[in-house]
């Protein structure tokens, strides 16, 4: 009974935050999902999916777009400029702007299973130098996810030095944000704060870490990874 009349209560609060926020000027937008919200299971559950992206992420852009008032520069300014000089905005701004950026990076390097295609032979050449295989870089990964305390993010990243290392950020911090001690261009990222998996997963981080590894977008990680050596 609780279930339904919590969804009613949600879904009711997203159209009067849409309705609200509709009468300002919006720079950001939440971009649609680039699949079905039922899509990514049996890994990551349809419900979880929809209040991630509809009611976390749609938050992260809400909340963004009320700090133009006070930053009247992030009108226009693109979210990697704005991580870049993230240390001369509010800690609203880090938060906000760190969470729109990774949500929408995040939806982008997941695809439903058996969808998301296979690393390039370039990756696992640069995979096989790093780390000696993609099953170390998985477990080094999902050892950075694990450990992260709290809420945060782990990520596969491309170095100034144009080689790949794991790192994890805090909060809704992210490796192109001025501010972190590890900085790169992320080429793939898992989110592991508990509302990405708590629904189906409860407090088994490891499990959901296991297996959202069926649901990677290789074919973008491919395609992202090529780009950062450009
Ligand atoms: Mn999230």
């Amino acid at each position: 009974m609780l279930k339904p009349v919590c969804s009613l209560l949600l879904a009711l609060f997203c159209v009067l935050a849409v309705a609200v926020s509709g009468a300002f000027a919006q720079p950001f937008t939440l971009p649609a999902l680039p699949y079905a919200s039922d899509a990514l299971e049996p890994y990551i559950d349809k419900m979880t999916m929809e209040i991630h992206h509809g009611m976390h992420h749609q938050a992260y852009v809400n909340n963004l777009n009320a700090q133009v008032k006070n930053f009247p520069e992030l009108e226009g300014m693109s979210l990697e400029s704005m991580m870049a000089r993230i240390s001369t905005f509010n800690a609203a701004v880090r938060n906000n702007g760190g969470g729109h950026y990774n949500h929408d990076l995040f939806w982008k390097l997941m695809a439903p299973p058996g969808q998301g295609g296979e690393p390039s032979a370039a990756l696992m050449q640069a995979i096989t130098e790093g780390f000696g295989s993609l099953d170390e870089l998985k477990k080094q990964f999902n050892q950075a996810a694990a450990t992260r305390f709290g809420s945060g993010w782990a990520w596969v990243i491309v170095t100034g030095e144009k080689k790949l290392a794991v790192t994890s950020t805090a909060n809704q911090d992210n490796p192109l944000m001025d501010v972190v001690e590890v900085k790169g261009t992320p080429i793939l990222g898992v989110d592991v704060w508990e509302h990405a998996y708590y629904l189906s997963y409860q407090n088994r981080r490891g499990a959901y870490l296991d297996f959202w590894w069926n649901l990677v977008n290789w074919n973008e990680v491919n395609r992202r990874f090529a780009e950062a050596l450009r």
